[in-house]
């Protein structure tokens, strides 16, 4: 708190004066508050760093903020890939999950407050707004102390710390304190990339600038400001305007990518805001669009998003093949799961396709020592700015994957300070582990691992469920989709041979219908290249025929299989209102055909519909499926990956209960219970909206009895992770979490409990 002023101050006149400056001393110090700087900050505060977030703007979220306004995505990729339950975890979804439950529509400006919540509720992070990073002091190699200063306060900072994460999108602080880094496109030869971009989709992605409308009813007069672009036709694409668009549906009015994306962003903005007023004008006064007449600019906005400048060359070098091949790593602390994604270089003067893709068959892992300086030793980076191609940042540049980046940074930088290391040491495989278990305990998906915590007590319980799902029949109670594509039910088999599975058909005209299992190529896997059996049905018309798949094929370990109907035009199938927490059916919308000359795959994606559609089909199973045992509670996964790796109760249980029994009485301090958000859900933070603010399979009002006694209730959650903190600690060899409502009519399902 800064003490009251004087009444009056007299300065008296002098030769020089200064602005104040302020020394702080952190344990790290965080520059730029994007998703990537705030996950980190976050991260690095709870492991009981003290931090210094420094962010040159007014509020947080950086691309995502109200200032901006792009919907952060990921892996999930807004369910256009295979990617099943690939939603990033940890903080991020803390953030995405609360913004759904108070922000379902998607506003821009409530988004904002849901991130600064989430670092002013931090009291480990001096949190400086308005604050910029303008210079460092080195010793030696390494960074001494960040100089900042405030406009808004006219105060000067310095800030000193042994460890250092730059999350400036810009790279501002590896850029200052010398470190390596490249800006534009690399070659094919240098890392051997078959997709590195021509000279039409070399250089950098450009910058672009959004806007939104709002229709107010009555007729809007827009006289256009006279630096507005006078000839729509300069943009070849420019039939693709029309009234409907805004917001991040605008992502390709891009520029700026054959300059400089750091120094020439004044200039770019410019010429963004040309095309955008120049769009309005055609919008409104070109006469093509009569419902124009009552539309007025609601917001234009006044910062450009940038997607790429500098990326700094850390201790891996991330490249098409680490993505395009799933690559393991044995320091992988973050997921990816966006396409190789680039865009041509003239951006919106371009007449090639505003971006060209490539997609992986799945996610994979983005290493740690991506995030390591190679030549300043006490700085790690986090965001875009990574250690990756040109090629490889088309995919890891997206937000939610960023912010998966930031929280790994963060527990390191928080790791470092306390135990007096450099970034690099925790590259040791210990430390790695002891990294990446404790991620993992806070939510982060790391794809392949899981977590194996020796100091979690429910791991030397016995765990018992008052039942457990035993999944037969899944009644045909909803109405049949047509098999205008090919459909399929994922279902999680044990391994074995494959059940016998019946399904309800609505048929228009005597045809043959082939139904077939398919599995992915890994078991975590979703893109359903192998075809296990196949069988063709002869059917004849009529409503509610039942076909009963009973095939000799087994399954080789515990995965996902995909109960495949082939499109059919004279074929419905019937769904099901039923949902189980790890059960989706999916469609066959469309394929990436091989391309070997770029090395992309063949990929047919199959994908779910949005919430809250995706209904499952309706299906008996013999023998019944026992996807959801009570040992799923710990076994280390806290998501779908090959199984459910849930508990669910049965539909009948009217008193859904697990329970941890000990030999002898422990002393418990700390529950951690993760529910089912559902990881398959992108969770777009702003402009898209969601149907419901709660996921329907996650438990809302739960009780904690140690032996008979209530140690805790919760009434309200809608939060994947839901930590109870025991003051006094709990004395018990019993101790059981009895759920009684979740926010939809779902059985009730658990992922994991774990004790400390
Ligand atoms: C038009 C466009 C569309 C895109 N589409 C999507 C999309 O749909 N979904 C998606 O997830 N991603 C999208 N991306 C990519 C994504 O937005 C960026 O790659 C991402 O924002 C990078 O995250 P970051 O945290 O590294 O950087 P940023 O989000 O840029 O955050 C960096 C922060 O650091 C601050 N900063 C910079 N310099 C300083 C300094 N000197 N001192 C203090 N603070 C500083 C900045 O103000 C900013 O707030 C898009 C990008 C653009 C431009």
């Amino acid at each position: 708190m800064s003490s009251p002023r004087d009444p009056l101050t007299v300065a008296p006149a002098t030769d020089h004066r200064a602005f104040r400056t302020e020394h702080l001393q952190a344990d790290t110090v965080i520059v730029g508050g994007g998703l990537a700087g705030t996950c980190a900050a976050v991260t690095a505060a709870r492991a009981g760093a003290r931090v210094v977030l420094v962010q040159d703007r007014p509020v947080l979220g950086g691309n995502a903020s109200s200032e901006i306004r792009l919907w952060a995505l990921g892996a999930s990729a807004q369910l256009s890939n295979n990617n099943r339950w690939a939603r990033e975890g940890g903080v991020l979804d803390e953030i995405l999950v609360e913004n759904t439950f108070r922000n379902p529509e998607g506003n821009a400006v409530l988004f904002d407050t849901v991130l600064l919540e989430k670092v002013v509720a931090e009291p480990n992070i001096t949190l400086l707004l308005n604050t910029a990073a303008t210079g460092v002091t080195k010793e030696g190699e390494r960074i001494g102390s960040v100089t900042a200063f405030c406009a808004q306060d006219s105060t000067r900072y310095e800030l000193a710390a042994p460890v250092f994460c730059d999350a400036s999108g810009d790279g501002v602080l590896g850029f200052l304190a010398g470190a390596a880094y490249r800006m534009g496109a690399e070659g094919r030869e240098e890392f051997g990339e078959l997709f590195a971009p021509e000279e039409s989709y070399g250089a950098l992605l450009g910058h672009s600038i959004y806007f939104y409308t709002k229709d107010v009813g009555v007729p809007v007069r827009f006289t256009p400001p006279g630096y507005a672009l006078d000839d729509i036709t300069e943009i070849p694409r420019w039939r693709s305007f029309d009234t409907t668009v805004q917001g991040c549906r605008l992502w390709w009015i891009e520029y700026g990518g054959r300059l400089d994306t750091v120094h020439d962003t004044e200039r770019i903005k410019w010429e963004l805001w040309k095309i955008v007023y120049g769009v309005w004008n055609h919008l409104k006064n070109s006469g093509a669009f009569p419902e124009a007449e009552t539309l007025t600019l609601d917001w234009v906005g006044l910062i450009p998003g940038k997607r790429e400048s500098r990326r700094f060359e850390g201790l891996h070098m991330l490249r098409q093949q680490d993505i395009v091949e799933q690559r393991t790593h044995e320091d992988a602390v973050a997921s990816g799961g966006w396409s190789l994604d680039l865009h041509p270089a003239d951006g919106v003067y371009s007449a090639h396709e505003g971006s060209s893709h490539l997609h992986a068959r799945g996610v994979y892992q983005i290493p740690y020592r991506c995030t390591v300086s190679r030549d300043v030793p006490n700085l790690l980076l986090a965001g875009r700015i990574i250690s990756v191609t040109h090629v490889a940042f088309a995919s890891t540049r997206v937000m939610a994957t960023c912010a998966q980046i930031g929280q790994a940074v963060g527990l390191a930088a928080a790791w470092c300070a306390r135990d007096g290391l450099l970034p690099a040491d925790l590259v040791h495989p210990e430390r790695m582990r002891a990294l990446q278990r404790e991620l993992l305990r806070t939510g982060q998906h790391i794809p392949g691992l899981r977590l194996d915590a020796p100091d979690d007590l429910a791991r030397q319980a016995t765990l018992t469920a008052s039942s457990e799902l035993n999944l037969a029949t899944m009644p045909a109670d909803s109405p049949a989709v047509p098999l205008d594509h090919s459909r399929a039910q994922l279902l999680p088999l044990a391994p074995g041979r494959v059940p016998r599975l019946t399904l309800t058909v609505d048929v228009a005209a005597p045809t043959t219908l082939r139904v077939e299992i398919r599995t992915g190529n890994r078991p975590d896997d979703y893109t359903p290249d192998v075809v296990l059996a196949a069988r063709d049905f002869d059917l004849g018309a009529g409503e509610g025929q039942r076909i009963t798949l009973d095939v000799p094929a087994s399954i080789d370990a515990p995965r996902y299989a995909f109960v495949v109907l082939r499109r059919n035009d004279d074929v419905s199938v019937r769904t099901t209102s039923h949902r189980v927490t790890g059960l989706l059916s999916v469609t066959h919308t469309s394929t990436q055909e091989a391309d070997p000359a770029v090395g992309r795959p063949r990929v047919e994606f199959w994908t779910p519909e949005r919430r809250p559609g995706g209904r499952n089909l309706a299906l008996s199973i013999d023998p019944p499926l026992r996807a959801w045992p009570a040992a799923s509670l710990g076994n280390g996964h806290a998501r779908p990956t090959a199984q459910p790796n849930a508990w669910a109760a049965d539909v009948d249980d009217d008193r859904p209960t697990v329970r941890l029994r000990w030999d002898a009485p422990r002393r418990l301090t700390r529950l951690e219970l993760s529910f089912d958000t559902d990881f398959d859900h992108p969770m777009e933070s702003v402009l898209w909206g969601h149907p419901e603010r709660a996921m329907p399979f996650c438990v809302r009002h739960y009780l904690v009895r140690a032996g008979e006694r209530v140690v805790a209730e919760r009434t309200d959650n809608h939060q994947t992770r839901d930590t109870l903190t025991f003051d006094p600690p709990v004395d018990t060899d019993e101790l059981s979490v009895e759920v009684l409502a979740s926010h939809g009519d779902t059985p009730p399902a658990i992922f994991a409990v774990r004790c400390y």
